[in-house]
């Protein structure tokens, strides 16, 4: 006799798990609200779109918060698994520059789905649209349908629920209440790979909005990130400042702003800038910065709109700020507009599978639970391995 699974919500986490359930063993039914699956998924396939990346196992895992709760899980389904598993089912994947895995060229974010998809159709996993989830009744799920409410049975309820940004997608984060009631903890929501803010003065921003800060690399705290900076309105976006969201929101909340701090040349020491900037002759600074340094205007204009003009006519003193260029952040962006949120339930809620300890034969994977990771390939990663290693658990019963 087969068991019954009710997977609620239909994104990466829990297209994998159904994609490894074993089909002989469980008749598998995913709910979810929308009327497809996936669309945070093709929202993530709009810019690069990156499946994984090709960092080797140990540096993969230390990406993650906490690192430790994810070791075994990146372990059992790794980003090469992860390749060959898509590879299997006709998605080829290649390694872009950044080191990130895409999907080769002419492959689509729609076609991936759908390859996902056409393996769900191959398992018999059952997909019920327009479904939403609305709490508990005793130990059946309440379901709401385009017209009417029913209770939902089954021996096995997995939620995939997501995080709390791009609410258009349907990962609204309302789900939360639901767990409270049942006595479940849950951390409050915050934005994660988002831009930052930062008061720019306006005659900066003028000359610098848009324009990008590349080959540099930005620390806060002791971590340290390189790759590219985009000057915003707002404040900074872009890849080397959302790898370091854990240590800029733990900043914004002790302190109510975050310091961060730019080495503007990371390919030379302190003392190799010093010396190139003995030979000046009677040069101006600026044309030092782009003589000696290959300084371009959006580097010069943001060293004189930070530093005081002592600080920026003193070579010396000039020198150590091009390698430490310190910048105050003062908030982060609108939750709904972040790539990804930390929050939601939290992992001490959970077993070494997934199973919620108070409420026995339940289970949450993906983004809804509190755990954080640079984008770059790594959340989706983080989401399908959860589903693999949950189903892998399920399988083995
Ligand atoms: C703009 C953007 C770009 C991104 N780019 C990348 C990238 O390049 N690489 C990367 O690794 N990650 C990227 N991500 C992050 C990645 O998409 C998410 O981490 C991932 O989709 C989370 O998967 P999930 O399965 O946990 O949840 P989700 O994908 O959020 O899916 C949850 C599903 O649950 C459904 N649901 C919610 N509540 C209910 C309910 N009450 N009843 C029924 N159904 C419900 C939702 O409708 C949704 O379909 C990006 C995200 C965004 C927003």
């Amino acid at each position: 006799m087969k068991k019954s699974i009710a997977i609620i919500g239909g994104g990466p986490a829990a297209l994998m798990l159904a994609a490894q359930l074993d089909e002989t063993k469980f008749d598998v039914t995913i709910y979810e609200r929308n009327s497809a699956l996936g669309r945070k998924f093709l929202v993530a396939g709009d810019g690069g779109f990156n499946l994984t990346h090709s960092e080797e196992s140990e540096k993969f895992i230390s990406r993650y918060t906490p690192s430790d709760f994810f070791k075994p899980i990146i372990s059992s389904f790794t980003n090469d698994n992860l390749r060959d598993w898509l590879k299997g089912i006709g998605i080829e994947t290649f390694v872009g520059s950044s080191k990130r895995i895409f999907p080769k060229e002419g492959i689509k974010p729609i076609d991936v789905l759908n390859a996902i998809l056409n393996e769900l159709k191959r398992k018999n996993v059952q997909i019920k649209t327009n479904h939403t989830w609305k709490g508990w009744e005793n130990n059946k799920l309440i379901l709401k349908t385009t017209d009417n409410f029913f209770n939902l049975k089954s021996e096995i309820f997995i939620f995939c629920l997501g995080g709390s940004s791009w609410k258009v997608t349907g990962s609204d984060g309302t789900w939360t209440n639901y767990f409270l009631e049942k006595g479940i903890e849950i951390i409050p929501f915050q934005a994660s790979n988002c831009a930052y803010e930062v008061k720019w003065k306006n005659e900066f921003i003028q000359i610098a909005e848009g324009k990008t800060l590349k080959n540099i690399s930005v620390k806060c705290d002791t971590n340290e990130r390189k790759g590219e900076l985009v000057i915003t309105k707002f404040g900074l976006e872009g890849g080397a400042i959302y790898a370091l969201s854990p240590q800029i929101r733990n900043q914004l909340n002790n302190n109510g702003t975050a310091e961060i701090f730019i080495d503007l040349k990371p390919s030379l020491t302190i003392e190799q800038i010093k010396d190139k900037f003995s030979a000046r002759g009677n040069r101006s600074i600026k044309k030092l910065l782009i003589d000696r340094l290959n300084f371009d205007d959006t580097q010069i204009e943001l060293l004189k709109t930070i530093l005081s003009k002592d600080d920026f006519t003193y070579l010396e003193v000039l020198a150590g700020k091009i390698k430490n260029f310190p910048i105050t952040i003062t908030s982060s962006a609108p939750i709904d507009e972040a790539i990804s949120t930390v929050g939601g339930i939290s992992l001490t809620e959970i077993d070494s599978n997934f199973q919620l300890k108070k409420l026995p034969h339940n289970y949450c994977i993906g983004e809804m639970l509190d755990w954080d990771a640079p984008t770059g390939g790594y959340l989706l990663q983080g989401c399908f391995s959860m589903g693999y290693s949950l189903a892998r658990h399920l399988n083995k019963s």
